[in-house]
């Protein structure tokens, strides 16, 4: 099995910031037991396609990456571990269950949809099949994104994590915001409630200076990873960062498009603005 998880530190004689990306969802590891029957190419429209690609070299920065290699579909490090669909089960759950509006959809811990309509599995799943996935890939996952982040906060009394996404260009039945187009950038502060706003401000005003449409807190506004790791009145702070794939990506043929390059080159100043903001605010 491919390691769950990859953790990228600065190099040596690189000064260390206390900043942390991590990008949950562009893992491309089907394991071999997920057995699906759904098509790959509309299984994979629910990877963000290349997201670790665009925030690739933040460790020159002084920042840690902290990526997934197992696809979300698989299991969801973005959801907790009871968000679980339980009549997508073949048999009975044994630990807490707390649905969230994403289970009804199928995409709560484990999908088992895709766009809501198209259905990832012909057979039920078993609840050993899910509790293998929380032990061998989300415990991971979680385990060393934590990890990171706390020894940082030790060293610097002071952590800042951008949760790195990207979002189909537009949203559908599904979503919150129906079949509309959507912003360039969508930040997600949990509705102020994971950093403080100056953090969300750096970025939005940097992106809106580069001639971006920026949207906060709609139609996305974070979910696990920034609730769990944001607590600006202890000095931690975490934002989401949700990119239109329509900036780089054609979504049918899941590749890069014309415009990659130049997105690419953005997410890369934007990461340096960021990194610059930490250096600034961190200093001990
Ligand atoms: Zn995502």
């Amino acid at each position: 099995m491919t390691d769950p998880v990859i953790v990228t530190r600065p190099g040596a004689g690189t000064s260390v910031i206390p900043l942390v990306f991590d990008s949950p969802h562009s893992g491309l590891d089907y394991p071999a037991d997920m057995k699906p029957s759904l098509e790959m190419n509309i299984l994979r429209r629910s990877e963000d396609t290349f997201v670790d690609k665009l925030f690739k070299g933040v460790d020159k920065l002084g920042a840690v990456m902290v990526e997934a290699t197992f696809p979300r579909c698989y299991i969801d490090p973005n959801r907790t571990t009871e968000d679980i669909e339980t009549t997508a089960l073949a048999d009975a759950w044994s630990g807490p269950v707390k649905p969230s509006i994403k289970t009804n959809r199928g995409t709560g811990l484990v999908w088992t949809k895709i766009h809501g309509v198209h259905p990832i599995y012909d057979r039920k799943l078993t609840a050993a099949e899910v509790q293998g996935r929380i032990d061998d890939y989300w415990m991971p996952y979680h385990d060393a994104l934590t990890a990171e982040i706390e020894r940082l906060y030790s060293d610097f009394g002071g952590i800042w994590h951008i949760n790195c996404h990207s979002m189909p260009q537009r949203g559908d039945e599904t979503t919150e915001d129906g079949p509309v187009d959507r912003a360039d950038f969508v930040l997600g502060d949990r509705d102020g409630t994971t950093c403080a706003v100056e953090f969300t401000e750096t970025v939005r005003d940097f992106l809106a200076g580069r001639g971006y449409d920026v949207a906060v807190n709609w139609p996305m506004k974070g979910v696990e990873l920034v609730r769990k790791h944001g607590r600006p009145d202890e000095n931690r702070h975490s934002l989401q960062i949700e990119i239109n794939r329509r900036l780089y990506m054609d979504e049918i043929a899941l590749a890069k498009n014309d415009r990659y390059d130049d997105t690419s080159a953005v997410i890369a100043d934007m990461s340096a603005a960021i990194a610059a903001f930490v250096g600034e605010n961190s200093a001990v």
